[in-house]
């Protein structure tokens, strides 16, 4: 008899298809098949089979298995059908989520030929070969005089052919090796064990054993040395046979850092990140996915992998907003990783100087367990906070006299200074001094971004550009000034008032190159003296041990937004980037510039106690009745025009019970229009996250059931990040 399957595309579509699979073909759920879609093939994943064929239905048959296993286990269709229904986002594009690039499109598993990378045993010797086997004697020389091995593409291009290869493997003087991992290419330890400080010890103790699920909160203050912790143990706990998984921030997931873990844990740490090509990524995936005891130490969509023996689980910087998809299937990698430790019994670690007030509050209400790190590693000590009042101070370049005066100082006695701006770009604003015309995006509701490299006027929102203007559009003026403060324009100013030192800036448009990042870091692990400049990407996780000076030109942004979480992120990254100062030997020191000295949130910050502001902003959570204490969810829509998007909202607002939700809205979003859309939302709360979930799954069948119009899209997002 044949069966019926119950497939997943990779569409986001609410639904799944059946077809019959012949009877030489026997499936299992996880496994890739391809099958007839409208007029084309599909890959697809099967999720059920032995479905109960639905009556009258003529089935169209799977045209092929593309393996004869699952290329998904069981528990990762699990995590992915819990997360599909927790996100409220399409399964087929969840489970897809799980399949490297190349599997989605329907490619084989095996590595192609043309990737495999050869090497010559230690000992093998050009004696044991044929004197008129002059090739393969070449051949074997070349391979001898590698240490990293040598990819056949190369052996081919230098006229090298798989029956030369297949003569010297036949005589074992020759093998085919990992490829090696362009992370790493270079010198190569043996394995040690990091000593840890008696405060890391103490941490460590108190860190659970790797049987039986546990989530466990690691507040270590900036430069007590986490990452030491999680070397220490993933090199106790880990059995041999087992698979780990290390999640890290993007711009952190640096070749230093993959090199410490290696330096520790050996050959078993692989790599997971967004610059890795399709093939890399195939590579890899199929070493998780067969179980070998891989480290994994991987970005956000890591967490997605199929591993079969998952046996630990890290999370660092658990605050960090990457680990959250701000698009499609808009997952948090930090609770996914805790639902699949606990999904696996196993522990998992979540650490930060600045964790997110939901983790703390999971710590308070005892479903984690927190371990405190109050001590930096080594001689370091935390760095000393000053706040410089700039309300009546003369600016230049957005430093006052006394930021000046401390850059100046630092440089002098040999060391290195970092700017925090939260903003790339020259200024953030060109204005007609005459009339008062600011440029704005024609498309968003935004300023447009002065950048003075190529004077341009850019939208940060959309990917309008154009020529900045001296004459003013409208009133014909010649008054037209940069207004306010950017990357560029401190970089500047910096360079010509310290010209004897290098100005390095870090934001998105200059580490756009690949490897740009790299150069720039290797530079300040120089040593030598300079200025970074960057935005939040020089505020997070660096270890730059001659870095005492840190100034953040401008620490308000935070204090009066709309955005409830605003307050929380602006602590975060001011205590992570003046964690950079001061992590070796020499003292460091961190002054913010603002207008609100007297602000009660900046002056607890000034005292670098994170667990105090914390509880100061979870009272005000809880007294707004906000998340963590209520579970949070956003209907989003965005039409032509705001009429429309906020009719539609207003429509599902009318099929949500009211009963069990608190509902807000439909009004406009706070960026009311981006790439000439018009943005609406209605923001949902509930006491209960099962009430919130069912209302929502609920409504989502019923949008899927009426065709909206086409020009209308809307998507729902849980747990939001953005609320404004
Ligand atoms: P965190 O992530 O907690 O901010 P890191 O893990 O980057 O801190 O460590 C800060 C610095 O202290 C690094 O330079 C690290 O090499 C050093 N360090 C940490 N632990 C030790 C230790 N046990 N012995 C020596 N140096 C350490
Ligand atoms: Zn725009």
């Amino acid at each position: 008899m044949s069966q019926i399957v119950r497939v997943a595309l990779n569409r986001p579509i609410r639904r799944l298809f059946d077809y019959v699979a012949a009877d030489n073909m026997p499936l299992q759920p996880g496994q890739r098949v391809s099958v007839p879609f409208g007029r084309y093939q599909a890959t697809g994943l099967v999720v059920e089979t032995e479905v109960t064929p639905p009556e009258g239905i003529a089935l169209k048959p799977v045209a092929s298995a593309l393996e004869n296993w699952p290329a998904l286990p069981a528990e990762t269709l699990d995590l992915l059908g819990w997360a599909a229904s927790y996100y409220q986002h399409p399964l087929g594009e969840c489970l897809f989520m799980a399949l490297p690039p190349a599997l989605r499109k329907g490619r084989t598993t095996e590595a192609p030929a043309s990737e495999q990378w050869w090497a010559a045993r230690p000992d093998a010797d050009c004696t044991q070969l044929p004197a008129n086997a002059r090739r393969q004697r070449q051949l074997l020389a070349l391979l001898k005089a590698s240490d990293q091995g040598v990819p056949w593409g190369h052996l081919k291009e230098r006229g090298f052919s798989r029956s030369h290869l297949n003569a010297l493997a036949q005589r074992s003087l020759i093998h085919t090796i990992e490829t090696p991992d362009p992370m790493t290419t270079g010198h190569r330890t043996p394995p040690t064990t990091p000593v840890l400080t008696p405060a890391q010890k103490e941490a460590a103790r108190d860190l659970p054993g790797r049987h039986g699920f546990s989530a466990t909160l690691l507040y270590g203050i900036t430069g007590s040395g986490k990452t030491e912790i999680y070397l220490h143990y993933l090199h106790q706990e880990l059995g041999t046979e087992g698979q780990a998984l290390v999640l890290v921030p993007e711009i952190n997931l640096t070749p230093q850092t993959v090199a410490r873990f290696r330096n520790y844990l050996g050959d078993r740490i692989v790599v997971w990140h967004s610059s890795l090509n399709d093939r890399q990524r195939l590579d890899t995936w199929r070493r998780v996915r067969n179980g070998e005891p891989v480290i994994l130490i991987g970005t956000r969509s890591a967490v997605l992998l199929p591993f079969t023996n998952l046996q630990a689980i890290v999370v660092d910087e658990e605050h960090d907003s990457s680990y959250k998809q701000g698009e499609g299937f808009r997952y948090s990698a930090r609770d996914l990783a805790v639902f699949r430790a606990h999904q696996n019994r196993c522990p998992v670690i979540l650490g930060s100087a600045t964790p997110s007030l939901e983790s703390l509050h999971n710590a308070a209400v005892g479903k984690y367990r927190q371990i405190n790190l109050t001590e930096r590693a080594g001689p370091a000590r935390p760095p000393a906070i000053q706040l410089l009042d700039i309300r009546s101070r003369p600016l230049t370049g957005g430093l006052s006299r006394p930021a000046t005066e401390a850059i100046r100082e630092t440089l002098s006695a040999g060391q290195q200074v970092l700017i925090y701006i939260n903003r790339r770009g020259y200024a953030p604003v060109l204005m007609c001094f005459d009339c008062g015309h600011i440029a704005e995006c024609p498309n968003c509701d935004t300023r447009l971004t002065y950048h003075r490299r190529d004077r341009a006027l850019r939208c940060h929102h959309c990917d309008y550009q154009q020529p900045a203007f001296h004459r003013c559009p409208k009133c014909k003026g010649e008054a037209c000034e940069p207004v306010g403060q950017g990357t560029e324009q401190s970089e500047t100013v910096l360079a010509e008032t310290f010209p004897e030192v290098p100005v390095i800036r870090i934001d998105r448009d200059s580490t756009q190159r690949k490897g740009s990042i790299q150069n720039i870091l290797d530079q300040v692990n120089s040593g030598e003296p300079c200025i970074l400049v960057g935005t939040q990407m020089v505020a997070k996780g660096h270890d730059f041990p001659n870095v005492t000076l840190v100034v953040v030109v401008n620490a308000d942004g935070g204090l009066f937004s709309v955005d409830f979480r605003a307050p929380e992120q602006m602590v975060q990254s001011l205590l992570q980037v003046s964690g950079r100062a001061g992590r070796g030997e020499k003292p460091g020191r961190v002054l913010i510039q603002t207008c609100h000295s007297d602000h009660p949130l900046l002056i607890t910050l000034a005292k670098g106690d994170y667990l105090t502001l914390a509880r100061q902003l979870l009272t005000e959570r809880q007294q707004g009745a906000l998340p963590p204490y209520r579970a949070m969810a956003i209907v989003r829509a965005e039409a032509p025009t705001m009429e429309a998007a906020l009719a539609f909202l207003e429509r599902v607002r009318n099929h949500l019970p009211d009963r069990t939700l608190e509902i807000w809205g439909p009004l406009p979003a706070a960026l009311a229009r981006k790439a000439g859309r018009h943005r609406a939302q209605l923001v949902l709360q509930s006491e209960r996250r099962s009430h919130l979930n069912r209302a929502l799954t609920g409504l989502c069948q019923q949008l899927e059931q009426y065709r909206q119009p086409g020009n209308l899209r809307w998507v729902v997002d849980v747990d939001p990040l953005e609320t404004g």
